[in-house]
Protein backbone atom coordinates (compact mmCIF):
# COMPACT_ATOMS: atom_id res chain seq x y z
CA UNK A 1 0.00 0.00 0.00
CA UNK A 2 1.29 3.34 -0.58
CA UNK A 3 1.49 6.70 0.97
CA UNK A 4 -2.41 8.27 0.26
CA UNK A 5 -2.64 11.88 -0.07
CA UNK A 6 -4.63 13.49 3.45
CA UNK A 7 -7.29 14.18 1.37
CA UNK A 8 -7.73 10.49 -0.60
CA UNK A 9 -7.18 9.17 2.72
CA UNK A 10 -10.28 11.21 4.15
CA UNK A 11 -12.14 9.87 1.10
CA UNK A 12 -11.62 6.35 1.52
CA UNK A 13 -12.72 6.73 5.45
CA UNK A 14 -16.28 8.74 4.31
CA UNK A 15 -16.53 6.28 1.44
CA UNK A 16 -16.05 3.12 4.03
CA UNK A 17 -18.47 4.34 6.30
CA UNK A 18 -22.72 4.65 6.37
CA UNK A 19 -24.88 7.15 8.29
CA UNK A 20 -26.28 4.94 11.43
CA UNK A 21 -29.95 3.92 12.17
CA UNK A 22 -32.48 6.39 13.99
CA UNK A 23 -33.80 6.67 17.55
CA UNK A 24 -36.39 8.61 18.69
CA UNK A 25 -35.53 11.39 21.84
CA UNK A 26 -37.08 13.83 23.53
CA UNK A 27 -36.69 17.56 23.14
CA UNK A 28 -34.40 18.28 26.25
CA UNK A 29 -32.44 15.24 25.37
CA UNK A 30 -31.94 16.46 21.78
CA UNK A 31 -29.39 19.21 21.98
CA UNK A 32 -26.33 18.62 19.61
CA UNK A 33 -28.01 16.03 17.53
CA UNK A 34 -29.15 15.95 13.97
CA UNK A 35 -32.80 15.31 12.74
CA UNK A 36 -33.45 12.44 10.84
CA UNK A 37 -37.39 13.34 9.74
CA UNK A 38 -38.68 16.34 8.82
CA UNK A 39 -40.63 19.08 11.18
CA UNK A 40 -43.84 21.20 9.91
CA UNK A 41 -45.22 23.72 11.47
CA UNK A 42 -48.34 22.56 13.16
CA UNK A 43 -50.40 25.79 12.87
CA UNK A 44 -50.20 29.67 11.68
CA UNK A 45 -47.48 31.73 13.63
CA UNK A 46 -48.66 34.47 14.57
CA UNK A 47 -52.15 32.61 14.24
CA UNK A 48 -53.94 36.00 13.33
CA UNK A 49 -52.78 39.64 12.35
CA UNK A 50 -50.92 41.44 15.80
CA UNK A 51 -49.32 44.47 16.82
CA UNK A 52 -45.30 44.94 16.66
CA UNK A 53 -45.78 47.69 19.32
CA UNK A 54 -47.21 48.86 22.29
CA UNK A 55 -49.61 51.84 21.01
CA UNK A 56 -52.68 52.20 19.46
CA UNK A 57 -54.44 50.44 16.15
CA UNK A 58 -56.24 52.38 14.08
CA UNK A 59 -57.22 52.92 10.59
CA UNK A 60 -54.52 54.02 8.79
CA UNK A 61 -57.07 56.56 6.30
CA UNK A 62 -57.76 58.51 9.71
CA UNK A 63 -54.50 59.89 10.61
CA UNK A 64 -53.42 61.29 6.78
CA UNK A 65 -53.82 64.88 8.21
CA UNK A 66 -52.13 64.36 11.67
CA UNK A 67 -52.05 65.38 14.10
CA UNK A 68 -55.91 64.07 14.26
CA UNK A 69 -57.43 62.97 17.95
CA UNK A 70 -59.16 59.59 17.89
CA UNK A 71 -61.57 57.95 20.20
CA UNK A 72 -60.10 55.15 22.75
CA UNK A 73 -62.97 52.33 22.56
CA UNK A 74 -60.59 49.57 24.09
CA UNK A 75 -57.85 47.97 25.83
CA UNK A 76 -55.86 44.81 24.19
CA UNK A 77 -53.59 43.15 25.73
CA UNK A 78 -51.60 40.28 24.67
CA UNK A 79 -53.79 37.28 24.89
CA UNK A 80 -57.00 39.10 24.87
CA UNK A 81 -59.39 38.98 21.75
CA UNK A 82 -60.70 42.23 20.57
CA UNK A 83 -64.52 42.77 21.26
CA UNK A 84 -65.02 45.64 19.23
CA UNK A 85 -64.93 47.16 15.58
CA UNK A 86 -63.03 50.10 15.06
CA UNK A 87 -64.83 52.68 13.55
CA UNK A 88 -63.88 56.22 11.54
CA UNK A 89 -62.50 58.16 14.10
CA UNK A 90 -61.49 55.40 16.64
CA UNK A 91 -58.89 53.21 17.70
CA UNK A 92 -57.64 50.49 20.73
CA UNK A 93 -54.61 50.50 22.82
CA UNK A 94 -52.85 47.72 21.85
CA UNK A 95 -49.94 45.68 23.25
CA UNK A 96 -46.87 43.94 21.60
CA UNK A 97 -48.56 40.44 20.77
CA UNK A 98 -51.89 41.62 20.79
CA UNK A 99 -54.37 40.56 18.01
CA UNK A 100 -55.63 43.53 15.75
CA UNK A 101 -58.97 44.65 16.45
CA UNK A 102 -61.46 44.38 13.01
CA UNK A 103 -61.54 47.67 11.33
CA UNK A 104 -58.25 48.90 12.02
CA UNK A 105 -55.57 48.14 9.45
CA UNK A 106 -52.39 49.89 11.14
CA UNK A 107 -50.65 50.21 14.68
CA UNK A 108 -48.61 54.13 15.99
CA UNK A 109 -46.29 52.75 18.18
CA UNK A 110 -46.96 55.06 21.79
CA UNK A 111 -43.96 57.30 21.62
CA UNK A 112 -45.72 59.18 18.51
CA UNK A 113 -49.12 59.87 20.60
CA UNK A 114 -49.96 61.94 23.15
CA UNK A 115 -53.08 61.65 25.72
CA UNK A 116 -55.18 64.07 25.72
CA UNK A 117 -57.73 61.87 28.49
CA UNK A 118 -58.36 59.08 29.44
CA UNK A 119 -60.44 57.98 26.13
CA UNK A 120 -58.70 60.60 24.02
CA UNK A 121 -55.38 60.76 21.84
CA UNK A 122 -53.53 62.45 19.87
CA UNK A 123 -52.29 60.75 16.39
CA UNK A 124 -48.90 63.10 15.90
CA UNK A 125 -47.78 61.92 12.55
CA UNK A 126 -49.62 59.34 9.69
CA UNK A 127 -48.91 56.04 8.75
CA UNK A 128 -49.09 53.79 6.55
CA UNK A 129 -51.53 50.58 6.13
CA UNK A 130 -49.82 47.64 7.75
CA UNK A 131 -47.71 49.96 9.74
CA UNK A 132 -46.04 47.77 12.62
CA UNK A 133 -48.50 45.00 12.00
CA UNK A 134 -47.00 41.53 12.05
CA UNK A 135 -49.57 39.85 9.58
CA UNK A 136 -50.56 36.21 10.19
CA UNK A 137 -47.80 33.42 9.09
CA UNK A 138 -45.29 35.55 9.65
CA UNK A 139 -43.11 33.46 11.38
CA UNK A 140 -44.45 30.26 10.36
CA UNK A 141 -47.83 28.54 8.09
CA UNK A 142 -49.33 26.00 9.00
CA UNK A 143 -47.64 22.45 7.27
CA UNK A 144 -44.58 24.71 6.29
CA UNK A 145 -41.59 22.05 6.25
CA UNK A 146 -39.51 24.41 8.79
CA UNK A 147 -36.64 21.68 9.54
CA UNK A 148 -35.62 19.20 6.91
CA UNK A 149 -33.35 16.24 7.84
CA UNK A 150 -29.89 16.32 8.78
CA UNK A 151 -30.49 19.51 10.54
CA UNK A 152 -27.92 20.10 13.60
CA UNK A 153 -29.90 20.53 16.62
CA UNK A 154 -28.71 23.91 18.44
CA UNK A 155 -30.31 26.04 20.85
CA UNK A 156 -31.94 27.88 17.73
CA UNK A 157 -33.84 24.85 16.21
CA UNK A 158 -34.66 23.80 19.88
CA UNK A 159 -36.65 27.06 20.01
CA UNK A 160 -38.35 25.86 16.53
CA UNK A 161 -39.01 22.62 17.95
CA UNK A 162 -40.79 23.68 20.94
CA UNK A 163 -42.64 26.23 18.62
CA UNK A 164 -44.27 23.59 16.84
CA UNK A 165 -44.53 21.43 20.04
CA UNK A 166 -42.33 18.54 18.52
CA UNK A 167 -41.67 16.85 22.33
CA UNK A 168 -40.00 13.21 20.94
CA UNK A 169 -38.65 13.28 17.17
CA UNK A 170 -36.33 10.90 15.26
CA UNK A 171 -32.45 10.92 15.12
CA UNK A 172 -29.47 9.72 14.13
CA UNK A 173 -28.30 7.51 16.97
CA UNK A 174 -24.82 8.09 17.65
CA UNK A 175 -22.09 5.77 17.41
CA UNK A 176 -20.82 3.38 20.18
CA UNK A 177 -16.62 4.36 20.51
CA UNK A 178 -14.34 2.34 22.29
CA UNK A 179 -10.84 3.37 22.62
CA UNK A 180 -7.46 1.18 23.39
CA UNK A 181 -3.66 2.10 24.13
CA UNK A 182 -0.93 -0.27 23.65
CA UNK A 183 2.61 -0.77 24.48
CA UNK A 184 4.68 -2.01 27.31
CA UNK A 185 5.99 1.10 28.15
CA UNK A 186 2.52 2.98 29.15
CA UNK A 187 1.70 3.31 32.51
CA UNK A 188 -2.25 3.78 33.57
CA UNK A 189 -3.92 6.68 35.26
CA UNK A 190 -4.29 5.23 37.94
CA UNK A 191 -0.86 3.39 38.19
CA UNK A 192 2.06 4.79 40.47
CA UNK A 193 4.84 6.93 38.59
CA UNK A 194 7.52 4.74 37.69
CA UNK A 195 10.37 6.88 36.24
CA UNK A 196 10.92 3.48 33.37
CA UNK A 197 7.25 4.04 32.24
CA UNK A 198 5.00 6.64 29.67
CA UNK A 199 2.40 7.96 31.28
CA UNK A 200 -0.78 6.77 28.62
CA UNK A 201 -2.43 10.30 27.83
CA UNK A 202 -3.21 9.24 24.72
CA UNK A 203 -6.69 7.20 25.92
CA UNK A 204 -7.59 10.51 27.85
CA UNK A 205 -6.97 13.10 25.08
CA UNK A 206 -8.60 10.58 22.18
CA UNK A 207 -11.57 10.16 24.88
CA UNK A 208 -11.75 14.16 24.85
CA UNK A 209 -11.89 14.62 21.50
CA UNK A 210 -14.52 12.44 21.36
CA UNK A 211 -16.51 13.60 24.12
CA UNK A 212 -16.22 16.79 22.44
CA UNK A 213 -18.45 15.55 19.61
CA UNK A 214 -21.28 14.49 22.07
CA UNK A 215 -20.55 11.02 21.95
CA UNK A 216 -19.22 9.12 25.39
CA UNK A 217 -16.74 6.76 24.74
CA UNK A 218 -15.57 3.49 26.73
CA UNK A 219 -11.77 3.13 27.31
CA UNK A 220 -10.40 -0.47 26.87
CA UNK A 221 -7.25 0.26 28.94
CA UNK A 222 -3.65 -0.58 27.71
CA UNK A 223 -2.86 -3.55 26.21
CA UNK A 224 1.21 -4.98 25.99
CA UNK A 225 2.49 -5.30 22.64
CA UNK A 226 1.87 -8.97 23.05
CA UNK A 227 -0.72 -10.88 20.09
CA UNK A 228 -2.47 -12.70 22.45
CA UNK A 229 -2.92 -9.88 24.47
CA UNK A 230 -3.67 -7.83 21.95
CA UNK A 231 -5.74 -9.90 20.19
CA UNK A 232 -7.71 -10.44 23.36
CA UNK A 233 -8.55 -6.44 23.73
CA UNK A 234 -8.85 -6.16 19.91
CA UNK A 235 -11.50 -8.66 19.78
CA UNK A 236 -13.66 -6.30 22.47
CA UNK A 237 -12.96 -3.31 20.52
CA UNK A 238 -14.90 -4.96 17.59
CA UNK A 239 -17.83 -5.02 19.54
CA UNK A 240 -18.20 -1.10 19.28
CA UNK A 241 -18.81 0.55 15.90
CA UNK A 242 -15.53 2.47 15.96
CA UNK A 243 -12.61 1.00 17.47
CA UNK A 244 -9.56 3.65 17.95
CA UNK A 245 -6.55 2.21 19.02
CA UNK A 246 -3.17 3.86 19.86
CA UNK A 247 0.54 3.10 19.34
CA UNK A 248 1.41 -0.16 17.59
CA UNK A 249 0.63 0.42 13.57
CA UNK A 250 4.34 1.41 12.96
CA UNK A 251 7.06 -0.56 11.23
CA UNK A 252 8.77 -1.65 14.85
CA UNK A 253 9.38 -5.06 15.33
CA UNK A 254 6.53 -5.14 18.40
CA UNK A 255 4.18 -3.48 15.88
CA UNK A 256 1.74 -5.98 16.27
CA UNK A 257 -1.53 -3.95 15.64
CA UNK A 258 -2.47 -4.28 12.27
CA UNK A 259 -1.51 -7.95 11.93
CA UNK A 260 -3.57 -8.79 14.54
CA UNK A 261 -6.48 -6.42 13.37
CA UNK A 262 -6.07 -8.37 10.10
CA UNK A 263 -6.03 -11.55 11.60
CA UNK A 264 -9.27 -10.34 13.55
CA UNK A 265 -11.39 -10.39 9.92
CA UNK A 266 -10.49 -6.37 9.43
CA UNK A 267 -9.98 -5.57 5.82
CA UNK A 268 -7.64 -2.56 5.58
CA UNK A 269 -8.45 -0.23 3.48
CA UNK A 270 -4.97 1.86 3.86
CA UNK A 271 -1.84 2.28 5.85
CA UNK A 272 0.25 5.44 6.28
CA UNK A 273 -0.64 8.79 4.74
CA UNK A 274 1.35 11.24 3.20
CA UNK A 275 1.21 13.57 6.62
CA UNK A 276 3.25 15.04 9.39
CA UNK A 277 2.73 14.29 12.09
CA UNK A 278 0.32 10.75 12.00
CA UNK A 279 1.70 9.24 8.83
CA UNK A 280 1.56 5.28 9.97
CA UNK A 281 -2.29 5.88 10.30
CA UNK A 282 -4.26 2.51 9.51
CA UNK A 283 -7.71 2.24 8.35
CA UNK A 284 -9.83 -0.95 8.03
CA UNK A 285 -13.56 -1.93 8.26
CA UNK A 286 -15.28 -5.31 9.24
CA UNK A 287 -18.57 -5.42 8.03
CA UNK A 288 -19.64 -3.64 11.41
CA UNK A 289 -16.81 -1.76 13.20
CA UNK A 290 -14.62 1.08 11.51
CA UNK A 291 -10.61 0.57 13.01
CA UNK A 292 -8.58 3.33 13.07
CA UNK A 293 -4.67 2.28 13.62
CA UNK A 294 -3.37 5.67 15.24
CA UNK A 295 0.10 6.25 15.67
CA UNK A 296 1.18 5.82 19.59
CA UNK A 297 2.94 9.65 19.29
CA UNK A 298 0.76 11.83 20.94
CA UNK A 299 0.24 14.71 19.12
CA UNK A 300 -0.37 12.51 15.86
CA UNK A 301 -3.00 10.48 17.31
CA UNK A 302 -4.93 13.80 18.28
CA UNK A 303 -4.00 15.39 14.52
CA UNK A 304 -5.01 12.14 12.99
CA UNK A 305 -8.76 12.33 15.13
CA UNK A 306 -9.31 15.55 13.80
CA UNK A 307 -8.54 14.88 9.78
CA UNK A 308 -9.97 11.58 9.78
CA UNK A 309 -12.25 10.27 13.24
CA UNK A 310 -14.32 13.50 13.75
CA UNK A 311 -15.50 13.59 10.34
CA UNK A 312 -15.98 9.80 10.25
CA UNK A 313 -18.06 10.27 13.54
CA UNK A 314 -20.08 13.33 12.54
CA UNK A 315 -21.05 11.70 9.35
CA UNK A 316 -21.94 8.56 11.25
CA UNK A 317 -24.24 10.85 13.44
CA UNK A 318 -26.03 12.35 9.97
CA UNK A 319 -24.03 15.84 10.31
CA UNK A 320 -23.69 16.70 6.63
CA UNK A 321 -20.88 19.65 7.90
CA UNK A 322 -17.94 17.44 8.54
CA UNK A 323 -14.87 19.56 8.87
CA UNK A 324 -13.79 21.71 11.00
CA UNK A 325 -13.97 25.93 9.70
CA UNK A 326 -10.78 27.20 8.14
CA UNK A 327 -9.77 30.38 8.39
CA UNK A 328 -7.14 32.45 6.00
CA UNK A 329 -4.42 34.13 8.70
CA UNK A 330 -0.63 35.70 7.69
CA UNK A 331 1.93 33.58 8.94
CA UNK A 332 4.18 35.12 11.89
CA UNK A 333 7.39 33.42 11.44
CA UNK A 334 9.15 31.35 8.56
CA UNK A 335 8.17 27.92 8.32
CA UNK A 336 10.82 24.88 6.59
CA UNK A 337 8.95 22.72 4.54
CA UNK A 338 10.27 19.95 2.41
CA UNK A 339 8.22 18.65 -0.04
CA UNK A 340 6.29 15.30 0.06
CA UNK A 341 3.85 15.40 3.16
CA UNK A 342 0.80 17.38 3.93
CA UNK A 343 1.89 18.88 7.26
CA UNK A 344 -0.07 20.41 9.94
CA UNK A 345 1.38 23.05 12.42
CA UNK A 346 0.22 23.74 16.00
CA UNK A 347 -0.74 27.16 15.75
CA UNK A 348 -1.67 30.46 18.10
CA UNK A 349 -4.23 33.07 16.49
CA UNK A 350 -3.70 36.61 17.10
CA UNK A 351 -6.09 39.26 15.90
CA UNK A 352 -5.25 42.51 14.17
CA UNK A 353 -6.87 45.34 11.88
CA UNK A 354 -5.79 43.04 8.94
CA UNK A 355 -7.39 40.16 10.27
CA UNK A 356 -5.47 36.66 11.58
CA UNK A 357 -1.38 35.96 12.19
CA UNK A 358 -0.86 32.59 13.25
CA UNK A 359 2.32 31.54 14.91
CA UNK A 360 3.30 28.08 15.88
CA UNK A 361 2.96 26.96 19.69
CA UNK A 362 6.53 26.26 19.70
CA UNK A 363 8.52 22.92 18.99
CA UNK A 364 6.71 20.47 16.43
CA UNK A 365 8.41 17.47 17.36
CA UNK A 366 4.97 15.12 17.45
CA UNK A 367 5.71 14.00 20.89
CA UNK A 368 5.26 17.49 22.75
CA UNK A 369 1.45 17.35 23.52
CA UNK A 370 2.11 21.32 25.10
CA UNK A 371 2.20 22.19 21.22
CA UNK A 372 -1.49 20.47 20.82
CA UNK A 373 -2.40 22.35 24.41
CA UNK A 374 -1.60 25.73 23.41
CA UNK A 375 -3.25 25.22 19.92
CA UNK A 376 -5.76 27.16 18.62
CA UNK A 377 -5.63 25.79 15.03
CA UNK A 378 -4.50 23.77 12.62
CA UNK A 379 -2.03 25.32 9.59
CA UNK A 380 -1.72 23.36 6.60
CA UNK A 381 1.48 23.55 4.83
CA UNK A 382 0.92 21.51 1.45
CA UNK A 383 2.63 18.63 0.21
CA UNK A 384 4.12 20.23 -2.59
CA UNK A 385 5.40 23.46 -0.37
CA UNK A 386 9.05 24.37 -0.06
CA UNK A 387 8.68 26.14 2.88
CA UNK A 388 6.77 29.53 4.06
CA UNK A 389 8.41 32.68 4.69
CA UNK A 390 6.79 34.95 7.65
CA UNK A 391 3.85 37.08 6.05
CA UNK A 392 3.00 34.42 3.69
CA UNK A 393 -1.37 33.81 3.69
CA UNK A 394 -1.97 30.62 5.21
CA UNK A 395 -5.00 28.40 5.82
CA UNK A 396 -5.73 27.35 9.46
CA UNK A 397 -7.75 24.99 10.87
CA UNK A 398 -9.35 26.00 13.94
CA UNK A 399 -9.87 23.72 16.99
CA UNK A 400 -11.96 23.24 19.97
CA UNK A 401 -12.58 26.42 22.19
CA UNK A 402 -11.60 28.62 19.30
CA UNK A 403 -15.44 29.31 19.29
CA UNK A 404 -15.02 31.84 22.20
CA UNK A 405 -11.52 33.09 20.67
CA UNK A 406 -12.08 37.27 21.38
CA UNK A 407 -11.26 38.71 25.35
CA UNK A 408 -13.62 41.87 23.74
CA UNK A 409 -16.52 42.17 22.28
CA UNK A 410 -16.95 43.64 18.84
CA UNK A 411 -16.80 47.13 18.48
CA UNK A 412 -18.67 49.35 16.26
P1 LIG B 1 4.33 3.63 18.60
O1 LIG B 1 3.40 4.16 17.57
O2 LIG B 1 3.76 2.49 19.38
O3 LIG B 1 5.69 3.30 18.00
O4 LIG B 1 4.59 4.79 19.64
C1 LIG B 1 5.22 5.99 19.24
C2 LIG B 1 5.52 6.83 20.44
O5 LIG B 1 4.29 7.22 21.06
C3 LIG B 1 6.33 6.15 21.52
O6 LIG B 1 7.27 7.08 22.02
C4 LIG B 1 5.29 5.79 22.55
O7 LIG B 1 5.84 5.73 23.84
C5 LIG B 1 4.31 6.91 22.45
N1 LIG B 1 2.99 6.46 22.86
C6 LIG B 1 2.38 5.36 22.39
N2 LIG B 1 1.18 5.21 22.96
C7 LIG B 1 1.03 6.24 23.83
C8 LIG B 1 0.02 6.63 24.74
N3 LIG B 1 -1.10 5.89 24.86
N4 LIG B 1 0.18 7.74 25.47
C9 LIG B 1 1.32 8.46 25.35
N5 LIG B 1 2.32 8.14 24.51
C10 LIG B 1 2.20 7.03 23.76
MG1 LIG C 1 4.40 1.15 20.72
Amino acid sequence: MGHLAVSDAQRLVLDSITRLETETVGLEQSLGRVLAQEIRANRDLPPFDVSAMDGFALRSADVVNAPAQLAIIEDIKAGDLPIQTVAAGQCARIMTGAPMPPGADAVIRVEDTQEVSANRVQINKPVKPKNDVRPQGENMRDGDVVLTVGTEITPGVIGVLATVKAAQFAVFRRPRVAILSTGNELEGMDEPVDPNKIPDSNSHALMAQVQALGIEPVLLGIARDDPAELEQYLMRGLEYDVLLVSGGTSVGVHDYVRPTIEKLGVQMKFWRVAMKPGHPLAFGMTDKTAVFGLPGNPVSSMVCVEEFVAPALRCMMGNTRLFRRILPARLANPIKHQPGRTEFVRVQLARDEAGYSASATGTQSSGVLLSMARADGLMIVPAASTGLAAGAQVTVQLLDGTVFQDEIGFRE
